[in-house]
């Protein structure tokens, strides 16, 4: 499928199936709020479980957390957000859209990307066997002319931004003679700074109402627990603590369905250091967080890092890790070396120590901070886009199939008498009975088995158990595997054992 085409039908397969719904759907909707629905809900969930358990269950150094989404509103002045959690915004003034000037320079750079690999791909057709896509990248003088081209417009985009020079941003737009997606026009007004923060009120009275903000991220909630946690679970330092939870913000360019939200949820998890150790642990991290993607089985080649020109306020070291969704690679995680400065931020505001008493330097300090950062709902995407596929069959049928990995699968079998008599649909229902207690799964008996089967392989349904007659006499059933479509007789106890293996945890992360 082309990319565009991909990304709608992933659209159109999430709502039809179960997946995800535009919020308040019957009042037309909420701009870039969604919610996900009865499927939408389980692979959700069983993604933030293979991240918590890849986090903290196996992990002896580090605990969970759940703080709450309103905080003091001292938190935000001391993290930054109030002052610098800002988007540079352009409006055009023959479409009036509005625009986030650093994603239009972006995407210009990103369309060079996809000339380097339309360059690739030929050079790849033309040379088979004997070509070196290293080499053809650091020697072709086209791929070499479009590689610098865009290192040089982010260079200048990181700079402008770091030093809040927004004349030189509408310069860098003007220069590239980027346009209007929508009206094609270069009537472009000057760029501005908007805030992110979404406001609300705490009390009953307007005048003694306290002014606050829904949470922007999940990070602050660990920081100003730091102490709480590292004393009651007599934690020493490396450790780490994890959160997962709702974040918003609101997004000036709310687009791309679900990989830019103004209501999210975040995974992240604050490991606290010694200062002078964060390169190694930044290495680590890097390393750590990377596996775990590939650990999911959608192709290494889809993942890349992508370092920070740009480095926030807080970071001394700071790369995304990209996924190639539909639309290109963006990205799906950050990795952050936040160094000393929240802490530090928040010791100053709040006039508490937040220090630590390391036996072995013998001395207290503020811990520096390694941040590993994901929007869940990215996740969803990332996995959701890259196993829905349309197939082609040897007898010339099609099918759609979602291969989502079995570990995270809503369901992970369904259970089918072959025919609604002769006592197959009790036998079928038996088995469900008895999966049900370790395992998600669903019976059904309306349709053509082969429709049953098609239905399954659409919302990405790892496996079929058939009872069949052959059942009564032997209690063997069929297993059908969702990918390969191939079916094994085996007995019940047999399949059971298969499928507990091929879903367990162990399997995917070992
Ligand atoms: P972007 O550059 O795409 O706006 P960011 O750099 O602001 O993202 P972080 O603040 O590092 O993102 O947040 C960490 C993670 O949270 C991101 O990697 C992303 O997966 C997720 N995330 C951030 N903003 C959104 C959003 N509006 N909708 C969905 N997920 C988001």
């Amino acid at each position: 499928m082309a990319d565009q085409d991909l990304f709608k039908k992933v659209l159109s397969h999430a709502k039809e199936y179960g997946f995800v719904f535009p919020s308040s759907e019957i009042y037309d909707g909420l701009s870039a709020v969604y919610d996900y629905g009865q499927q939408g809900v389980a692979l959700k969930k069983n993604l933030r479980e293979y991240w918590w358990k890849a986090m903290v269950q196996l992990n002896e150094n580090i605990v969970g957390l759940d703080a709450a989404i309103l905080m003091h509103p001292t938190t935000w002045k001391a993290s930054g957000h109030v002052d610098a959690f800002n988007d540079p915004l352009i409006d055009n003034k023959d479409s009036k859209k509005r625009y986030r000037a650093d994603v239009l320079v972006e995407d210009y750079v990103g369309k060079l990307d996809a000339k380097i690999d339309k360059e690739v791909q030929k050079a790849a057709k033309r040379f088979g066997d004997a070509f070196d896509k290293e080499q053809f990248l650091s020697t072709n003088p086209r791929v070499v002319g479009y590689k610098e081209k865009g290192d040089a417009i982010l260079k200048r985009l990181g700079k402008s931004l770091e030093n809040e020079d927004l004349a030189d941003v509408k310069a860098l737009i003007e220069e590239l003679e980027i346009v209007c997606p929508l009206s094609g026009s270069k009537n472009w007004t000057e760029v501005k700074q908007f805030n992110l923060m979404f406001g609300t009120k705490l009390g009953a009275s307007a005048e003694s109402a306290t002014e606050l903000y829904l949470r922007p991220e999940t990070a602050q909630g660990i920081f100003v627990n730091f102490l709480n946690v590292q004393k009651t679970g007599r934690m020493k330092l490396p450790f780490g603590i994890a959160q997962t939870g709702k974040a918003f913000r609101n997004e000036i360019v709310a687009r791309q369905f679900i990989f830019r939200m103004r209501e999210f949820e975040q995974m992240e998890m604050q490991f606290f250091i010694p200062p002078g150790t964060q390169k190694e642990w930044y290495a680590h991290w890097k390393e750590t967080r990377l596996k775990w993607h590939h650990s999911l089985g959608l192709g290494a080649d889809n993942y890349r890092f992508h370092d920070h020109e740009k480095l926030a306020h807080y970071a001394d070291a700071a790369c995304d890790i990209e996924f190639r969704f539909p639309f290109g690679f963006k990205e799906l995680e950050g990795i952050h070396s936040r160094t000393d400065f929240d802490l530090g931020s928040h010791e100053k505001y709040s006039g508490k120590k937040l220090q630590y008493f390391d036996p072995e330097r013998q001395e207290n300090y503020v811990p520096y901070v390694l941040e590993t950062s994901i929007g869940l709902d990215r996740l969803f995407l990332a996995v959701f886009s890259h196993a829905l596929q349309d197939e082609t069959l040897e007898d010339g049928s099609t099918r759609t199939v979602l291969r989502l990995p079995a570990v995270v699968a809503p369901t992970k079998v369904a259970v089918l008498p072959l025919v609604k008599k002769d006592g197959l649909p009790a036998i079928a229902k038996d088995i469900v009975n008895d999966l049900k207690w370790d395992m998600a799964v669903t019976y059904d008996e309306k349709d053509a088995v082969g429709r049953r089967y098609r239905r399954q392989d659409a919302l990405g349904t790892p496996f079929c158990i058939t009872v069949d007659h052959q059942t009564l006499e032997d209690q063997t059933v069929t297993l059908r595997h969702r990918d390969s479509m191939e079916q094994e007789r085996l007995s019940i106890a047999e399949a059971n054992s298969k499928l507990s293996k091929a879903i367990a945890f162990e399997s995917w992360l070992k």
